[in-house]
């Protein structure tokens, strides 16, 4: 998250006289922190200000007797222009880290981790699903023709994922794709792990991934949509004659950075130099309604904002003596669907993270990092560490033979990991779009905006970064917004 607020001076008060172009940046996020390098290499004086005592938000590495892992994300891509443009300016390249097989993701299907098919016709040859699954996909671009694209109501617009899925591919692919996937990653973005269940009514389909949505408006059948849409975009790149290399970026998939995610943090961090970022130092904006902010010398009342709902996550790490796993896994993780949990497994899925960085343990130990909770088990999550670490090790039991007690152990709680995007996302578009129309210089960027993943967040911190940029060129006279209350 993340607010741009301009001309501000004396921490919250906004001083309107000066012609000084300054920036408070609230939040030192990734995407807080994007937002505020962009403003800086224009030349913009700006100032970030972090509640807690790090930088870096949600990327969070710790590096501690041998072992580096991250309590936060663990890996991004590249697809945001954004991303690729940040950096090549931080010149943070050669610590750019790839895992080894991340390409080799696995999904439990009674009770044992399956190889995931990585393409279509991979999907259709192995034996992952039932002839009867395979034959509805095969048949899916002849039942869902353009013509049924007027079944999309407002009522559809409602649909839950799962809901959507199943109309397209059946049962079968919604509990063993699709819901691990949507509770091992975020819906919106395949590279954040989120936290939630298909079937929710506050997963609409619309927002989780509004693309497959268009897709089906577009063309009906999601199978032909994909094909023609990755055709044109196809055509379009080689008309722009963007090159391999392009295409290349994209290929090379998930990535994180030597030392961990907060890599990046560090390095935006240390660009901005260490008088621009304001550790301790909390905006009140903890309850952002009760915020007093005055326009034209009257309050401005921000009792339209909704409430968003946040989804709690445990992350929980284990070190296992290689000799005490008996069936290691290469490769980028493993996800568990919500029916296995009829075989005795409580965990969203866990990440093998020493196969995917060997740097991250000494060489006679496996590192893993698993998940817990979501809104899959809410309660689950906010349990005790012993408690924990006895689920993760009778789930890794069942999926990998480990025996044994781990050799380390470690937990860290996110009791706000995610905002969800449910039914009522439309209504937080619309309150933040009205603050940012109602309440010139103020600029609103973050996860709660465009999507939940490290590449988004930045993203999104860049376009708010832009649009300052905009703002400052073409207002002479700086107005409107007003913090009534100092720190
Ligand atoms: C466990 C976990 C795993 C994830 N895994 C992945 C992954 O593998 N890949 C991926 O792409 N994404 C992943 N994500 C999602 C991604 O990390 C986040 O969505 C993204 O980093 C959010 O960035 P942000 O800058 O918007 O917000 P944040 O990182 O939440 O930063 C907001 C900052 O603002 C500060 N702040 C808040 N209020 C105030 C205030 N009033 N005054 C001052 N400061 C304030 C906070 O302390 C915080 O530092 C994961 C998230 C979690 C929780």
């Amino acid at each position: 998250m993340l607010l741009l607020l301009i001309d501000m001076t004396n921490k919250w008060r906004v001083d309107f006289s000066g012609s000084a172009k300054r920036v408070a940046v609230v939040g030192a996020g990734v995407s807080g922190l994007a937002a505020a390098y962009k403003l800086k290499s224009n030349g913009v004086n700006v100032m970030v200000f972090e509640a807690d005592e790090r930088a870096g938000g949600k990327l969070m590495s710790i590096s501690k007797d041998g072992l580096i892992w991250d309590e936060g994300a663990n890996t991004m891509t590249e697809s945001e222009m954004e991303v690729k443009g940040l950096l090549d300016d931080l010149g943070i390249r050669e610590k750019q880290q790839f895992p080894i097989s991340q390409y080799k993701r696995y999904v439990v299907r009674n009770g044992v981790p399956f190889l995931i098919p990585t393409n279509p016709i991979a999907l259709i040859s192995s034996n992952f699903l039932s002839a009867q699954s395979k034959f509805q996909i095969i048949l899916e671009p002849f039942l869902w023709k353009k013509s049924d694209s007027a079944k999309v109501s407002d009522e559809d617009a409602k649909e839950s994922v799962g809901g959507f899925f199943q109309r397209h591919f059946g049962r079968e692919v919604v509990d063993f794709l699709i819901d691990p996937f949507v509770a091992g990653t975020s819906a919106a973005d395949p590279e954040s792990l989120v936290v939630s269940n298909v079937s929710d009514p506050l997963l609409p389909m619309r927002h989780s991934f509004p693309e497959l949505w268009n897709l089906e408006k577009r063309y009906g059948s999601v199978i032909a949509g994909a094909i023609k849409s990755k055709f044109s975009a196809r055509k379009e790149k080689s008309a722009e004659a963007k090159g391999s290399s392009e295409k290349k970026r994209r290929q090379r998939g998930s990535f994180s950075f030597l030392g961990g995610m907060q890599t990046l943090t560090d390095a935006l961090c240390k660009a901005l130099g260490k008088d621009a970022v304001c550790l301790k130092s909390k905006a009140p904006l903890c309850n952002v309604k009760e915020m007093k902010i005055t326009k034209g010398g009257n309050l401005f009342p921000l009792d339209f904002l909704p409430e968003v709902i946040y989804m709690p996550l445990s992350v929980i790490i284990t070190a296992f003596k290689k000799e005490n796993v008996r069936k290691p896994l290469q490769g980028f993780g493993v996800l568990v669907p919500s029916k296995e949990q009829q075989n005795g497994l409580k965990t969203l899925g866990t990440l093998f993270s020493s196969m995917m960085f060997p740097d991250r343990a000494p060489k006679d130990l496996y590192l893993y990092t698993t998940f817990v909770g979501g809104s899959r088990n809410k309660e689950l999550a906010k349990a005790s560490m012993d408690e924990l670490k006895q689920i993760v090790t009778s789930d890794l039991r069942q999926l990998l033979g480990v025996e044994g007690e781990p050799t380390f152990v470690n937990h860290f709680f996110w009791s706000k990991a995610f905002p969800l995007y449910g039914r009522d996302y439309d209504s937080v578009l619309e309150a933040i779009e009205k603050m940012e129309k109602n309440l010139p210089g103020f600029f609103y960027a973050g996860n709660h905006k465009g999507g939940l993943s490290v590449g988004k967040s930045i993203a999104s911190g860049c376009k708010a970064a832009e649009l300052v940029i905009s703002y400052l060129e073409n207002s002479s006279d700086n107005k409107m917004l007003k913090e009534g209350s100092s720190k």
